[in-house]
């Protein structure tokens, strides 16, 4: 199945308690920006209970209209089809979604439905020749593809953070409630829903991260980490050998097994710059590294290096911030 004829961008607007993800609104901005070049129009669909607030957020991000399903909570095959069945009405040329778990989810069920190319990771889109160009990287963030996806519609999830969000109370749109039978396509039942403490880390909506890295030592050592964290108001990353020498829970990791993140702040900590770990921080703001090894590859991304034993520069970087803020 697919529109040859289709029309506008389509965008998932994740939600959490009720309110949009950072991400879907980053995406909503840039395909703002993108269906007003071709004059056409911004679709946000949001599925879930309470979402006329989270609607009218959509709007100032950059949605025409705004289109609300009632449904419970998240169940993949149950937005998928809602999302789908949207598809088929509206036919956008293209569908997009914030690159988070649940998003990459969710439109891997559309694009297989619609037979079409999908891609995930973009990092940019432009429009060139009447064409979209989707930029994403591969082999770690080492080489940043340009792809062009076949098919109508197109599929694609964004990085969090690789575009930025505008939140504009003057922007007007239309909120439209629609009822979408969705029951048929369950076909799992979700029981209960336990949730790990260490879930509520969120690294991909944070504007400031310090991560620690296997020269932290120990798990010990790493509590610096932690205490620099708190002092920058900031969340904390952990390469991989962090995590597997168990000094802080799974759900801290940065990288291409990890978390993507881009946060205004990145301080890596005892972290020598492997391209699995970079791939999931080089969208970073501002990067700074420490490291006792002047080499380390860390230092060709970072915007400044301190070169020095992260166990004794950590407690001083700590005593400059309070200085700083006491101010
Ligand atoms: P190391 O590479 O061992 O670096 C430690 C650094 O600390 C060194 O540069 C050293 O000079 C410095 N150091 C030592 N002591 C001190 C000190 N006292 N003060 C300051 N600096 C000090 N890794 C990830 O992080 N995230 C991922 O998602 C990820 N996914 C992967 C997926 C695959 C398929 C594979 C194969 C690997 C993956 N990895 C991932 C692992 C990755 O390849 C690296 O092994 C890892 O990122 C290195 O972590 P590190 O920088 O903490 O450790």
């Amino acid at each position: 199945m697919s529109f040859s004829d289709g029309k506008n961008i389509m965008v998932y607007v994740e939600t959490v308690s009720d309110i949009p993800v950072g991400g879907a609104l980053e995406v909503l901005t840039k395909a703002h920006k993108l269906a007003e070049a071709r004059g056409e129009e911004v679709i946000a669909v949001l599925i879930g209970r309470d979402l006329v607030d989270a609607a009218r957020t959509a709007i100032m991000a950059g949605a025409d209209k705004a289109v609300i399903v009632k449904k419970e909570s998240y169940q993949m095959e149950e937005y998928g089809t809602v999302l789908t069945k949207l598809a088929e009405k509206f036919k956008p040329f293209l569908i997009l979604s914030a690159g988070t778990l649940v998003g990459k989810d969710l439109l891997s069920l559309v694009a297989g439905t619609f037979h079409t190319g999908y891609t995930v990771d973009v990092m940019d889109i432009s429009d060139r020749d009447e064409r979209l160009i989707f930029t994403c990287p591969v082999y770690g963030g080492t080489i940043l593809n340009d792809l062009v996806i076949k098919g109508t519609p197109a599929v694609a999830a964004v990085r969090p953070g690789a575009f930025v969000k505008e939140l504009l109370a003057e922007r007007t749109g239309k909120i439209m409630e629609e009822k979408v039978e969705s029951e048929e396509a369950v076909h799992t039942r979700i029981v209960d829903v336990v949730k790990e403490m260490a879930e509520a880390v969120n690294l991909e909506e944070a504007e400031v991260i310090v991560s620690g890295g296997r020269g932290m030592g120990s798990k010990e050592n790493f509590k610096l980490v932690e205490k620099l964290a708190s002092a920058c108001h900031g969340v904390v990353g952990a390469t991989r050998p962090a995590i597997e020498a168990e000094w802080v829970p799974r759900s801290h990791q940065v990288g291409q097994s990890g978390k993507i993140v881009a946060p205004k702040l990145y301080i890596a900590c005892g972290i020598s710059g492997a391209t699995q770990h970079v791939s999931g921080m080089v969208g970073s703001g501002y990067i700074v590294a420490v490291n006792k090894d002047e080499d380390a590859p860390i230092f060709d991304i970072a915007d400044v290096g301190i070169v020095g034993d992260a166990v004794k520069v950590i407690p001083l970087l700590i005593e400059e911030i309070k200085k700083t803020r006491s101010l």
